[in-house]
């Protein structure tokens, strides 16, 4: 029947790691959600779309079709054919993709999407599913949920660090971006970010990707 891992949190909490991790070590495949509202935030960016105007950015979701691989050691995402890996970690798209995910038809798109997603890899052995609504909205009934936070100045490091930053001015200006998508993120009237019922509630400010995953599989087991 196969398993469903729901893994959620906000930016920079070690999602992506953790959860390609745990797909890896219990061979299930791997779904990155957030990499899907990215795409439609991208392809309303290169349009020239004003994100702030919902039915012009919900339109851009209807026509576009996102092809998702869930690989967990080689994740992609095309978009109508092209692969879009990169251009979808950029700034522009990060500052951006938060005005794009409050559209509650964007939503209802790429969550029926991502549940088709979950249903044909359920004979492959199942799925780890990573975003902001997986085990509230996309997911409520997955058997294990896992809901990662840090502090917000780990985040910002993090993320600093992924994008190649190294002086102070830049992880202050990414803590300041982190905060405002945070913000935004938990404040939208559709499927806010929230800790789903039932989940495993674990801070990864101090501890390792292995650490974070060996306590997951322990909570899970009983
Ligand atoms: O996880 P990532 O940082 O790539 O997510 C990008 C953005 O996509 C989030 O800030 C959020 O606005 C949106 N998102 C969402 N629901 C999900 C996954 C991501 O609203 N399930």
């Amino acid at each position: 029947t196969g398993l469903v891992v729901a893994v959620d949190g906000p930016g920079g909490s070690g999602k992506s790691t953790v959860s390609r991790e745990i797909a890896r070590r219990l061979g299930l495949r791997y779904l990155d959600t957030g990499a899907m509202y990215r795409a439609i935030t991208q392809v309303a960016l290169e349009r020239r779309i004003d994100i702030e105007d919902p039915s012009a950015v919900a339109e851009v979701a209807e026509r576009t079709v996102l092809t998702v691989g869930t690989d967990p050691d080689r994740p992609s995402i095309a978009v109508d054919g092209d692969n879009v890996d990169e251009q979808i970690r950029t700034r522009a798209v990060t500052n951006a993709v938060s005005a794009v995910a409050a559209v509650s038809a964007v939503r209802s798109r790429l969550v029926a999407q991502q549940r088709e997603i979950i249903a044909e890899s359920l004979a492959a052995g199942g799925i780890v599913v990573e975003g902001r609504d997986i085990g509230s909205v996309v997911a409520p009934d997955a058997p294990v949920k896992v809901f990662l936070t840090a502090s917000t100045e780990v985040r910002a490091l993090r993320r600093s660090r992924q994008l190649g930053e190294k002086g102070v001015d830049d992880v202050a200006r990414t803590l300041a971006e982190l905060d405002r998508r945070d913000a935004l993120d938990s404040t939208r009237t559709a499927d806010p970010l929230s800790v789903p019922d039932g989940a495993i509630v674990l801070d990864s400010s101090a501890l390792s990707v292995p650490e974070v995953v060996d306590e997951v599989l322990r909570q899970s087991q009983h």
